[in-house]
């Protein structure tokens, strides 16, 4: 079928309402920019759930960081979105202004070369991400691990995608199916989400950002969602991989056992979620020497008592709903964390409102 065919079916659909979350933050961005939402019937309803990695960690992690980065001779090092989420009183910029020591970094791999150079200095990285981002981090480790150093500590918030996908299900979000996010399956591979499509009985499509694989993902997505009960009486898998040039059915195995290698599965706090049990991944018991005090980071404050940000992140309003979007609440004077990173979907809707 020709990409013009699936537009028109969707744009044409006149069945029941039914509502796809994408719970990637590079899905976020992609159909926010492509303007898929304005095309489509207004009975497919497109939400963002909790996929922007950094929007989803709790302010007492960011505490935390700034509680380190304010210790002698210790630097924190992280990635640019990081340093504008706010934490209980202010985000790391902001430890850093009143003389937190705070750099930002482009790669964890910058940190190495940090850590050679002042080796009687502690670094800290602040490793947010989901199981794309996880495998990077086993690279530092090596390679820390290989050049013998001891001065590079790893704060992490790490997250994996399909406890809060459960969650988020057994939680009254009314998802009628899920655009599984590309990035994550390209090292866990289509099978991370079968369970999940079996045991809610809601259909996962895993794609691209391209606007053609997105409007293929929904397209997939709609047309499962449709014939569901007949796929489920003949056995067929409710999970369909519509991004087979970099996703397989197994995904990277050698990335995967290289996180198992280093991190095991524990309870994690999802900013305005709360604690959802094996959400979280944490450096072994074996490698705890590098880590800079990761687990039991539990806080979890809003700065602005209106930001609607835990419902915008499960999907049950759109950030026009939120009162402040747009008006008090804007990516130059962000009140919530779905509008500080550039994949947090208040962010997004901003920018292509
Ligand atoms: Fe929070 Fe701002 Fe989004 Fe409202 S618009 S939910 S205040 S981030």
């Amino acid at each position: 079928m020709e990409l013009q065919t699936y537009i028109e079916y969707l744009k044409n659909y006149d069945g029941p309402e039914v509502t796809f979350m994408e719970v990637c933050g590079s899905h976020t961005a992609a159909i926010a920019k492509s303007g898929i939402a304005r095309v489509i019937s207004p009975k497919i309803h497109l939400v963002s759930g909790p996929g922007c990695p950094v929007c989803v960690s709790p302010s007492g992690y960011v505490d935390r960081l700034i509680a380190l980065a304010k210790e002698p001779e210790t630097t924190v090092c992280t990635f640019g979105d990081l340093l504008r989420i706010p934490g209980t009183e202010y985000s790391l910029n902001e430890a850093k202004g009143q003389g937190a020591s705070v750099e930002m970094v482009y790669s964890p791999m910058d940190v190495i070369a940090l850590a050679k150079e002042h080796p009687d200095h502690t670094y800290v990285f602040g490793a947010v991400g989901f199981e794309t981002t996880v495998p990077v981090y086993t690279v530092l480790l090596d390679e820390m691990l290989r050049e013998h150093i001891t001065n590079i500590r790893l704060l992490t918030a790490l997250k994996v995608m399909p406890p809060v996908i459960g969650w988020l299900c057994d939680n009254g979000a009314h998802i009628d199916g899920f655009i599984a996010p590309g990035h994550v399956s390209v090292i866990t591979g289509s099978k991370h989400f079968e369970a999940l499509s079996r045991q809610y009985g809601i259909p996962f499509a895993v794609t691209g950002f391209s606007p053609k694989e997105l409007v293929l993902g929904i397209y997939g997505l709609l047309r499962m969602w449709e014939q569901k009960e007949e796929l489920r009486q003949q056995g067929d898998s409710l999970t369909k991989n519509f991004y087979p040039s970099v996703v397989t059915t197994e995904g990277n195995t050698i990335a995967q056992a290289k996180v198992e290698q280093y991190f095991e599965p524990g309870p994690a706090v999802w900013r305005g979620m709360g604690e959802i049990a094996d959400s979280g991944l944490y450096l072994r018991p074996e490698y705890a020497a590098y880590d800079a005090g990761s687990r039991g980071l539990d806080e979890d404050h809003k700065i602005n008592k209106a930001c609607r940000c835990d419902q915008v992140l499960m999907g049950k309003i759109s950030s026009y709903d939120c009162p402040l979007f747009g008006k008090v609440c804007t990516p130059l004077s962000p009140q919530g964390a779905c509008m500080v990173s550039s994949e947090g979907s208040c962010y997004q809707r901003y920018l292509n409102r």
